[in-house]
């Protein structure tokens, strides 16, 4: 079998920053990851979980199982279908989406810039927006950039 490509293979130099970036990424937000880990992933595997591994366009964990589904459903801040903690996306079994896992992985290269302080920074999005009279989550700038992305994809 002969596979063809309809692009020249891209040479190591030329893939080598990005992948130096993602590398970095991963580093910055392996504080938060951790934390997703313990807290999310490994619960959530130890019940009938699953994990996959999502590589494009960002890599991530992606994690579901029963106990997602429970815990995305009775989200304080109300249900909700995914969210993302460091590099890893928990989501319920049914309902995830292309556009919602794109969501996500948004907020996932969002940690990757900013690090372990990008729960605290995006608190502050929060209260700024609020600040200036406009919803907390929807105007949130980092909320506002992952729906963008959506729309991108
Ligand atoms: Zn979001």
């Amino acid at each position: 079998m002969r596979i063809t490509a309809h692009s020249p293979p891209a040479r190591s130099w030329q893939v080598l920053p990005s992948r130096i970036g993602i590398l970095l990424g991963i580093l910055w937000a392996l504080p938060l990851t951790l934390l997703g880990a313990l807290l999310l992933m490994l619960p959530t595997l130890l019940l009938r979980g699953r994990i996959d591994i999502v590589m494009r366009p960002t890599p991530a964990l992606l994690v579901r199982g029963p106990l997602a589904d429970r815990m995305l459903e009775g989200h304080p801040f109300g249900a909700m279908c995914a969210m993302a903690i460091g590099h890893i996306v928990i989501a319920q079994r049914q309902g995830l989406t292309a556009r919602i896992l794109t969501h996500e992985l948004a907020h996932v290269r969002q940690a990757a810039h900013w690090g372990f302080a990008f729960p605290v920074i995006y608190l502050a999005a929060s209260i700024w927006a609020f600040l200036h009279g406009e919803d907390a989550y929807w105007n949130n700038c980092f909320e506002v950039a992952a729906r963008r992305a959506e729309q991108e994809a």
